[in-house]
């Protein structure tokens, strides 16, 4: 199902109980999806244990599982980061308790296929997509292992920020899907779970924070195709045996919960891309919103000062001798902090190859002007952007982006791509294409060539032509002779007189093309849509 960077192809596996394999067949038939894939970062592989384990049981029908399959199919990845998996070693992640050798984090190329579900530089991410929108999951569930604290619980839980989902898939998706896996691990698994344990300081755990998942995780981007999303995440001091059991003891209940939920599960996905398609409003960002949280039953370790063996460093530790058990805060709830409207469609000039590819790849429905046109738009103009100082994912990543817009003509050509914002894809296509997002493509560096600069002029000959210029265009005489009174600069500096008029004459479209950004907004689509 596609190639990855290791030159291997990635692999799928679908278990479906009356052997019908085809996506869109499996949902017209009210079975929902679950889709799990393994070993995104391959040091982390319980998952990868896990899934096979779980296929094999549920195809012999070990423990009565092969009942789930009347309602569900399973996909299964079984190892995502082939790249990863292949660079073997005892000594990657050296902190973590089994097993023997674990694979490298990075893939092929050195990216972390967990920053990379958007902006999908790897090969492995683009294959990924394609089996998404192949698929269009229902569920989706990504396994890894966890770091930092230490605490009583093997298995922890991200799930999607409940507040991506409209009001009332939300109001189930808290109130009764993450209830039932929580109460299945504990009743049905005896193996009780936790929400992913995210604190703020170091020592006794006082209350644990949500995650705010952008699109580039997992999570993130199975949120903007409204499916259930989940991130096991194994405690990396359990014993490697015991993470491989509390992962497929949390296959087990998801998949339990999909089967016998199957009917809520599609209709709320069903009218969740319904609202998808008409909707004008996007949040980009989200911020914690601590004035509100839950509480949750917390099994932790006391923590003790203490000094560390080799380095003789001054530390804390988890105590084993020492457990407790505390109802402490969980801030799971979160808070616009941009939203956009969207245009009617975006305008992408064909120029911006890499951008319309990924486009394609993620499922989005495009058309190409037939013929060169002046079209009203709005343009974006990036008034500041930071880019960071040290590059990650190979990005000198823009973030703190402002921008303003104007309403103008522009020229486009045939070829240009319209985007209309009226379908699945429409979270991925506003997401991507807002220049303020955290994780779009202006954010990720696709646009920056824009910002560089424009045609510029050699001093010598402009000044040879300028008497010229100046006496076929009174307006512009005018207005320079004012400039000249008005600006001491202008009056004063030869260079300073050249730039003013290069900047005023009617036919530079400097001042319209800088700091320009590519991607025009089509308040009015009019008849462009088909
Ligand atoms: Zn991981």
């Amino acid at each position: 199902m596609g190639m990855t960077d290791a030159g291997r192809p990635l692999h799928l596996f679908i278990i479906s109980g009356d052997k019908t394999f085809d996506p869109a067949e499996l949902h017209r038939k009210g079975k929902t999806i679950l889709l799990i894939i393994n070993g995104i970062h391959p040091g982390e592989p319980e998952g990868i244990d896990a899934s096979a384990q779980f296929a094999l049981d549920i195809l012999k029908d070990t423990k009565g599982l092969k009942k789930y399959l009347k309602n569900t199919a399973i996909a299964i990845v079984p190892v995502y980061n082939i790249g990863g998996a292949l660079n073997r070693s005892a000594y990657f992640r050296i902190n973590q308790n089994g097993p023997d050798e674990k694979g490298a984090r990075r893939n092929t190329r050195f990216l972390d296929l967990n920053r990379d579900f958007v902006k999908q530089e790897s090969r492995d991410a683009r294959s990924f997509a394609a089996i998404y929108s192949y698929l269009d999951p229902d569920l989706f569930l990504d396994t890894h292992t966890t770091n930092g604290s230490d605490h009583q619980f093997t298995v922890t839980l991200i799930a999607t920020q409940p507040e991506k989902m409209f009001p009332e898939m939300e109001e189930y998706f808290r109130n009764r899907m993450l209830p039932a896996l929580y109460d299945g691990m504990l009743t049905e698994q005896k193996n009780e779970m936790v929400p992913y344990v995210q604190y703020t300081d170091r020592g006794q755990i006082k209350a644990i924070t949500g995650f705010n998942e952008t699109p580039f995780y997992s999570t993130g981007y199975s949120a903007l195709f409204n499916t259930f999303g989940f991130m096991t995440e194994t405690l990396v001091y359990k014993p490697y045996a015991q993470r491989v059991k509390g992962t497929y003891q949390f296959i087990t209940e998801l998949v339990r919960f999909a089967s016998r939920n199957s009917p809520d599960i599609l209709r709320f996905r069903t009218k969740a891309n319904q609202l998808t398609i008409a909707a004008k409003d996007y949040v980009l960002n989200w911020e914690q919103d601590d004035s509100r949280w839950d509480t949750v039953i917390y099994r932790g370790y006391m923590y003790e000062e203490g000094v560390a063996p080799i380095s003789g460093r001054k530390t804390g530790f988890y105590n084993h001798e020492k457990p407790y058990v505390d109802t402490i805060k969980y801030f799971n709830y979160f808070k616009p902090a941009l939203t956009v409207k969207a245009p009617e469609a975006y305008i992408v000039p064909f120029a911006w190859e890499e951008v319309i590819d990924r486009l394609k790849t993620n499922g989005v429905n495009m058309q190409q002007l037939e013929t060169d046109t002046v079209l009203t738009v709005e343009s974006y103009y990036i008034d500041k952007f930071e880019p960071v100082k040290r590059a990650t994912q190979g990005h000198y990543y823009n973030s703190n982006v402002a921008v303003h817009s104007v309403t103008q003509k522009m020229n486009y050509f045939r070829g240009d791509y319209i985007v209309p914002v009226n379908q699945r894809a429409n979270k991925y296509i506003v997401y991507m294409l807002e220049p303020q997002s955290e994780a779009g493509f202006f954010a990720w560096n696709f646009f920056d060539s824009s910002l560089e600069g424009q045609d510029w002029y050699s001093v010598w000959g402009f000044e040879s032509h300028l008497k010229e210029l100046l006496d076929h265009d009174a307006v512009l005489k005018a207005a320079f002779e004012k400039a000249k009174k008005e600006d001491e600069k202008v009056a004063s500096d030869p260079v300073a007189q050249l730039q003013w008029l290069y900047e005023h004459t009617p036919a530079s479209e400097l001042e319209k093309r800088t700091n320009l950004y590519p991607v025009g907004r089509l308040i009015n689509a009019g008849g462009l849509i088909k």
